[in-house]
């Protein structure tokens, strides 16, 4: 079965479109953190940001930035969250690649619940270390 971002990309399911070009598309998600929390999503099923093809990434981080702006205008919102959840762990439900844009205000009544950790001595050059080594 075709997955649902493919549905909204192909209309035959409905969304609320924000913006649309010829690798992106952008819409309202349907369950928000916060009234205007907008997808952008490209035009090609890639289950996750791992994945995506680097001609779709690039132009949809260049649409995150200019479709953010339009979020903050339009809704005169103080901040604004960009995320993109990437596997289970990470709680992605749907595993169609996107980037949310979450509007945020003053008011806010939610906070991300964050358990912030912290290093042993060499720890963090030990982290560096196992990252960098994966760099090509
Ligand atoms: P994830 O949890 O994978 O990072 O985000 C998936 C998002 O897609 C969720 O925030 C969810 O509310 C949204 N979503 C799921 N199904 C639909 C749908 O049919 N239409 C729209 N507009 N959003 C959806
Ligand atoms: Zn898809």
């Amino acid at each position: 079965m075709e997955c649902v971002f493919c549905s909204i990309i192909n209309r035959t399911a409905p969304a609320e479109i924000i913006y649309e070009d010829e690798r992106i598309i952008s819409f309202l998600d349907i369950r928000p953190f916060n009234l205007g929390h907008t997808l952008v999503v490209p035009k090609y099923h890639s289950e996750n940001l791992l994945e995506v093809p680097v001609v779709y990434l690039t132009d949809m981080f260049r649409s995150v930035q200019f479709i953010s702006a339009a979020v903050v205008k339009g809704l005169n919102a103080n901040g604004f969250n960009v995320l993109s959840n990437n596997g289970r762990a990470a709680g992605q439900t749907i595993y169609h690649c996107h980037i949310h844009i979450i509007p945020r205000f003053d008011t806010d009544t939610f906070k991300f619940q964050m358990n912030l950790k912290s290093y042993t001595n060499g720890e963090m050059e030990n982290f560096g270390n196992k990252i960098r080594s994966q760099l090509s």
